[in-house]
């Protein structure tokens, strides 16, 4: 389900570069034509994700043991050439591969850094449909960044694991086309000892015994989702279980420690659920709900159809925010990271919307409090251009809610709330990048509005209004 159409990178670190491509500047060898890039083509990320074939669907099957941080693992992929492949990569962080089939004939394959390099026994053809399976071992290790990310991927806890993948960690726990550019949908077979819970994105779709004393939860995610937000957060856990007001399934699940944030975390995530269903348009998932474990991660993050709070209780605001993302984010995604404002800008304008709905302070007393901070770095930022050191730059959430703002004042309510509601309809599932968001409003409002968002979403100064 990639939409990505953006040229395929050169390999930048050999990884997929013969000896006779090695010279700079040469061109790269006939050898070399069906040899699938290592990144997905997101220039500011050059490796991440892969060139030459479209996932459709991942089986993930991981059985953990807490005691030993050992996993094992068989990722069954369903996935288009689009074009013809001799090679093709997936991402792949740590752990150790011990068997690669395509199309159930064994495949040759290497590891050059985070890259899983795949030889199928024949080639592909462009077009054709084929099936990886990719069986793996070892101690998953997190990613540690050192700037502003904190830890991410598949995170080992005290009685389990906490697994948020944003940006680029989910390949530290499964071989993927680890970019948002490439949807595809999941199904999750995890095996845990007896007492523990795995919770992962979806429905779940069985809870059987396994060998060994040992529990197997199946979890389905039905609808296209991104790398980033596949889950198999394991642990001891309670839960609480039911539907919104508005008939969506609903799950919430607190680690032990965090028993007292349960009840409260169940009806807000329903009624936030529930409230964001009108404002934006029906709910796009098969659940709702959320998950408290006691990994003290920083940050939340917007899990498909289960966010995550790393080690906190949450308050109403962060979870008004991670469901808006449900929405912007999840079903509309990015196709490159340098749009990244349409998840955070989006979500934070909504928790803004919340605290109007609430009777707190109406998003245009939030935006005057953050415009009056003329020294606030936010300034220097331009949130439209989300930088590849920096992801997560609080220009990125509060400039880029503040662009929404200024956007609502020149086209007016009726107009604006038409415009996210169309956004939302029209990128429903796929990808969509923000030129496609300025267009859209310029349609949906019949106004010129380069200038606005000019302003806001790409000068390194404070704007006018
Ligand atoms: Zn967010």
């Amino acid at each position: 389900l990639a939409l990505l159409t953006l040229p395929a990178c050169a390999p930048s670190d050999g990884a997929a570069a013969t000896p006779a491509a090695s010279g700079k500047g040469t061109p790269a060898p006939v050898a070399d034509a069906g040899a699938g890039a290592p990144g997905i083509g997101d220039a500011d990320f050059p490796l991440d994700g892969n060139g030459g074939y479209d996932v459709g669907h991942y089986d993930v099957t991981i059985g953990y043991t807490p005691a030993t941080k050992h996993l094992d693992g068989v990722t069954t992929i369903d996935a288009t050439a689009t074009q013809p492949l001799s090679r093709f990569n997936l991402d792949l962080r740590g752990l150790e591969v011990s068997e690669v089939t395509v199309d159930g004939a064994k495949a040759g394959f290497d590891r050059r850094r985070d890259e899983l390099v795949i030889t199928p026994a024949t080639a592909l053809a462009k077009g054709a449909r084929f099936t990886v399976k990719v069986t793996y071992a070892g101690e998953p290790k997190p990613v540690k960044d050192p700037s502003n990310l904190g830890t991410y991927g598949f995170i080992p806890t005290t009685d389990g694991a906490f697994v948020a993948s944003e940006p680029s960690g989910s390949k530290t726990w499964f071989p993927n086309n680890d970019h948002p550019a490439d949807k595809a949908t999941f199904d999750f077979r995890i095996t845990v000892p007896r007492g523990l819970t795995a919770l992962a994105n979806g429905e779940l779709t069985g809870k059987t015994a396994a060998p060994g004393g040992r529990t197997t939860f199946t979890w389905r995610e039905t609808h296209p989702m991104v790398t980033y937000l596949a889950t198999a957060t394991l642990g001891k856990f309670e839960l609480r279980q039911g539907r919104t007001a508005g008939g969506i399934p609903n799950l919430a699940a607190v680690d032990p420690a965090y028993h007292d944030a349960l009840g409260k975390l169940y009806r807000v995530s329903g009624e936030v659920t529930d409230y964001w269903s009108k404002v934006f348009g029906p709910y796009p998932f098969s659940a709702t709900g959320g998950v408290v474990d006691n990994f003290s991660a920083g940050y939340a993050l917007e899990n498909q159809t289960k966010p995550m709070y790393g080690g906190f209780d949450p308050d109403t605001s962060i979870i008004a925010h991670e469901l808006a993302h449900q929405w912007f984010g999840d079903s509309v995604s990015i196709e490159r990271w340098k749009d990244l404002w349409l998840n955070e800008g989006f979500a934070t304008y909504a928790e803004w919307l919340w605290s109007e709905h609430t009777g707190g302070a109406t998003a245009e007393a939030m935006f005057r409090r953050q415009y009056a901070a003329k020294n606030d770095p936010i300034w220097k930022y331009p949130p439209g251009r989300a930088k590849p050191g920096d992801l997560f730059n609080q220009s990125v959430y509060r400039r880029g809610a503040m662009t929404l703002q200024v956007l609502r004042r020149a086209v007016g309510d009726e107009t604006f709330f038409k415009l996210l509601r169309t956004w939302v309809a029209d990128h429903k599932y796929g990808n969509a990048t923000t030129p496609e968001f300025i267009a859209l409003a310029e349609r949906l409002s019949g106004k010129q509005l380069d200038t606005l968002f000019d302003a806001w979403l790409f000068q390194p100064s404070r704007p006018e209004v």
